[in-house]
């Protein structure tokens, strides 16, 4: 194979240090912080987003309830509701069988990856930042940005895409699109499991195959990941001076060290930038960070819809 040359992002350069005790809950009316966001969006000449989980559940493809047991049903009771309890915890399920485990994960995948269209949540979000220079940075791996427009060579989903599959060694830095696949199971599936003749096999070392998210050590960062890895690198580097914001949506403590902490820590360290944290229930900001920092607590939906409206009619109005 050909060498390329990679450019490593080492996050522990965007690690935080700041105590507790300067984080607060921002006593600002609701619609005082959705004035001052869209102005810090409309008047910034970079914005980086931030994104994790609480995004697309807010976006509608929420993990739990309904859209679990009624798209489960078969699978809750096969394994009992016990472990069932929605589809991040079914995820995890030591399942007995690589027919089992396909079955489970060709439907997971349909449903959160491949079924929705862009959400409007994503597509205000894009419409907002299309003319702008921007950049997305996301744990999430559901495709959402892709479909509502944002440029792929402007994402970096550091975790993987429901949409692939690796090695479950990762024996090969390779992943393959299975969507074709996973719509074969889907059809093929009976009692929770798919036919024994559809198990991918590793193409190198003819091992069991896995899915595209990053649970282990063996998650394979491909060339297209570097690649991204290294153009927020550059984008990074990019803002140096400018006016910037970093939008952050619905990043909570399951891995705040790529998005949440990083954040912080440049907007703490440089003037120029100003943060937007939307999040349900931990919008806390630094106080230190005075009016460069904005928490919008509760529904995201609504919080990006109201953004949205205020931030759209100016822009039509300059063309
Ligand atoms: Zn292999």
């Amino acid at each position: 194979m050909k060498q390329r040359q990679i450019k490593k992002t080492d996050w522990s350069q965007f690690l935080s240090g700041v105590s507790a005790g300067d984080y607060i809950f921002q006593n600002v009316p609701y619609e005082e912080q959705i004035e001052q966001a869209s102005a810090l969006i409309s008047e910034a000449d970079v914005i980086l987003i931030g994104a994790g989980a609480g995004a697309s559940a807010a976006a509608g493809l929420t993990y739990s309830g309904e859209r679990f047991t009624n798209n489960f049903k078969e699978f809750i009771e096969k394994y009992g509701s016990m472990y069932m309890t929605d589809m991040y915890a079914a995820g995890f399920y030591p399942f007995p069988s690589q027919e089992a485990k396909w079955g489970y994960w060709s439907k997971h995948s349909l449903l959160n990856r491949f079924l929705p269209p862009a959400l409007p949540l994503y597509k205000q979000l894009y419409e907002m930042v299309k003319e702008r220079e921007y950049f997305v940075l996301t744990t999430n791996v559901d495709h959402q940005f892709q479909k509502a427009g944002f440029l792929a060579e402007r994402i970096f989903a550091t975790q993987g895409d429901y949409g692939n599959i690796q090695c479950e060694k990762g024996c090969h830095p390779k992943i393959y699109d299975a969507e074709d696949l996973f719509r074969q199971m889907d059809q093929a599936r009976s009692d929770c499991l798919i036919p024994s003749h559809m198990v991918p096999k590793c193409p190198v070392c003819g091992g069991n195959m896995t899915m595209h998210l990053r649970c282990d050590n063996y998650f394979v960062e491909d060339e297209n990941w570097h690649e991204a890895a290294g153009r927020y690198g550059d984008f990074l580097r990019g803002m140096e001076g400018k006016k910037g914001v970093l939008l952050e949506l619905g990043v909570g403590f399951n891995t705040p060290t790529i998005i949440r902490f990083p954040f912080e820590k440049m907007v703490r360290e440089h003037k120029n930038l100003s943060l937007i944290r939307l999040n349900m229930n931990e919008a806390v900001v630094p106080e230190s960070f005075g009016n460069r920092a904005i928490g919008i607590g509760g529904d995201m939906a609504k919080a990006v819809s109201d953004l949205h409206r205020q931030m759209i009619p100016a822009a039509l109005a300059e063309n």
